[in-house]
């Protein structure tokens, strides 16, 4: 079956108990055993729950993945994965990343033992040289986020394969509609389900994807045992979201996409960094590993932190706001915003300066969409 009958269907068949033809919201704690040592298919609700089954085989099939699991935030489910990681071990990340997971590798698990190396991954030289005897893993995100960078997942899993390494890949900005690590040799897909899954900016929720049995085993072991599951009643609505995803998708793309080119044109934009633009220094790759480009991308304000606050407190349809993959458009500030935990200095040498906006562009019309931009851009 194709992605959008999956969307739909995958691990949503009609409810064993009246025929339900949309999973329930099994609010329940625990279930009754059968008999005396006859537990049912479900005994406790951390360990397993229906209508979160019912999410995590779809999004297991949506991945093209032999297992998923469902939790209560994108962070949980990073934080589950990363504890396949003991004290001793190191883990090659890319050195433009989520600000969470920066600040989840650098104050948490730093702390505990388990070494991180920033590398460029977009540089296979680089990435050769830094796996150490200690290195265990490579966690990749591709776009980056906000710089929308992009990390060739096909060479990175390759390079990890000889070196028997566990590839992450933190597909939350484009979605299994877009972008299938596992077809590049990815071992595990991550997501913040809030964003583009989910869609409607009224869940936090996080996903993590396998491709293989052993892996399935320690995660679904590791689920249970830190107990950082979601919750059945956010199950439904991630659920819900992803019955819209494929179609979503589209417009997010349709929209981004005119955007950033009418963005290139203006001439208060220094730059527009859209990997679906020709000018992107990656769009080649980009065309190679992305179906499609999504609804997230960044622009350089010409100037700095002044012209873009008067740029973002122009703006009366997008909202100033954190967060991405809404149908509604949001617009930010990753240096005050979404990126503040990572040091100034830091940020800098990455490239996220002040002069940098990231939008959400949602599903609306988008000739309101650029309508406001305009006329936000005339107070610049
Ligand atoms: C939002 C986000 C996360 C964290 O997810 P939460 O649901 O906020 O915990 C991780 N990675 C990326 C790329 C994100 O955008």
């Amino acid at each position: 079956m194709n992605f959008r009958t999956l969307a739909i269907h995958a691990g949503q068949g009609p409810d064993p108990a009246y025929g339900a033809v949309i999973p329930p919201i099994y609010q329940t704690s625990t279930f009754a055993f059968r008999g005396v040592n006859e537990p049912g298919p479900f005994d406790y609700s951390r360990s397993g729950n229906p209508t979160r089954k019912a999410l995590e085989t779809c999004l297991a099939r949506l991945e093209g993945g032999v297992a998923g699991f469902a939790f209560g935030t994108g962070m949980a489910a990073e934080t589950t994965v990363l504890m396949l990681l003991d004290a001793g071990d190191r883990i090659i990340v890319h050195n433009d990343l989520y600000g969470g997971t920066y600040r989840l590798l650098t104050t948490v698990l730093a702390n505990k033992g388990i070494g991180v190396d920033f590398v460029d991954l977009r540089c296979s030289d680089l990435v050769r040289r830094a796996i150490r005897p200690e290195t265990k893993a490579i966690w990749i995100e591709t776009p980056t986020n906000p710089l929308m960078n992009l990390v060739d997942m096909a060479e990175v899993a390759g390079i990890a394969r000889e070196n028997e390494l566990l590839t992450i890949c933190d597909n939350t900005f484009l979605s299994p509609y877009f972008q299938r690590p596992f077809e590049f040799g990815i071992d595990i897909v991550v997501h913040s389900t809030t964003k583009y899954i989910n869609g409607h900016s009224d869940v936090v929720g996080g996903a993590v994807v396998v491709n293989s049995d052993a892996l399935a085993e320690r995660i679904g072991y590791l689920q249970n045992a830190l107990g950082t599951c979601a919750g059945p009643q956010d199950c439904f609505l991630v659920l819900r979201g992803i019955k819209t995803l494929a179609v979503r998708m589209e417009e997010h793309n349709r929209n981004a996409l005119e955007i950033a080119h009418w963005l290139e044109r203006h001439r208060k934009i220094s730059s527009v960094l859209h990997p679906g633009l020709s000018s992107h220094p990656q769009h080649d790759l980009a065309l190679r590993q992305m179906r499609g480009f999504g609804g997230t991308f960044s622009f350089r304000v010409a100037g700095g932190r002044t012209e873009v606050f008067r740029l973002l407190g122009g703006v009366q349809l997008f909202t100033l706001a954190e967060s991405l993959g809404g149908v509604e458009s949001l617009i930010e500030h990753p240096a005050t915003m979404t990126h503040a935990s990572v040091p100034q200095e830091e940020r800098e040498r990455m490239g996220i300066t002040d002069d940098v906006v990231r939008v959400s562009v949602g599903i609306e019309d988008v000739q309101d969409l650029i309508a406001d931009l305009d006329q936000a851009l005339a107070r610049v």
